[in-house]
């Protein structure tokens, strides 16, 4: 036997093999077609759902951030003590800081102190006018939102020129 009947010999084996596995069980694919267009079918529908899903998910509006939770405690610098943001009342006393329109501390009853943002005096919390520069910290508790007004000028000061 020549080496090419030996690799000729080889070759159909293997083709014999390949077609074992490739030839597909038509009987079996015509028994499975429902199956197929179920996939066909119902697959992109699903995923269509999933996507418009997805689409709507990432496009829905979020809620509104809520910041005014509660009190939270005062971040600490370097050195330790606590910092406390302006234009937010605050109790020393706990270190906490408290959402805007809160004026007593819920740990110690002590009176709230907020700083004003403008110039940085401290007064109670339940006066929404600075004593110092007249700046009003107006609270929206409706929109929980803060509104810094400034105020108008002095009376008397604009006029006297
Ligand atoms: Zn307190
Ligand atoms: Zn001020």
């Amino acid at each position: 036997m020549s080496i090419i009947d030996q690799l000729g010999q080889i070759w159909n084996q293997i083709l014999d093999l390949t077609a074992k596995f490739v030839v597909p069980d038509w009987g079996a694919l015509i028994g499975l077609l429902p199956l197929f267009v179920l996939v066909g079918v119902i697959g992109p529908l699903i995923s269509l759902i999933v996507l418009v899903w997805v689409i709507y998910m990432i496009r829905k509006p979020r809620p509104k951030l809520k910041i005014d939770e509660g009190p939270r405690a005062a971040p600490l610098d370097v050195a330790g003590q606590p910092v406390y943001p302006t234009g937010y009342p605050y109790c020393a006393r706990d270190g906490l800081i408290y959402p805007s329109g809160s004026t007593v501390c819920d740990g110690c009853q002590d009176e709230l102190v907020v700083t004003c943002p403008k110039c940085g005096i401290g007064r109670q919390a339940r006066i929404d006018t600075c004593e110092n520069c007249g700046l009003i910290l107006r609270i929206d508790k409706n929109a929980q939102t803060r509104h810094l007004q400034p105020a108008g000028p002095p009376p008397g000061g604009a006029a006297a020129a």
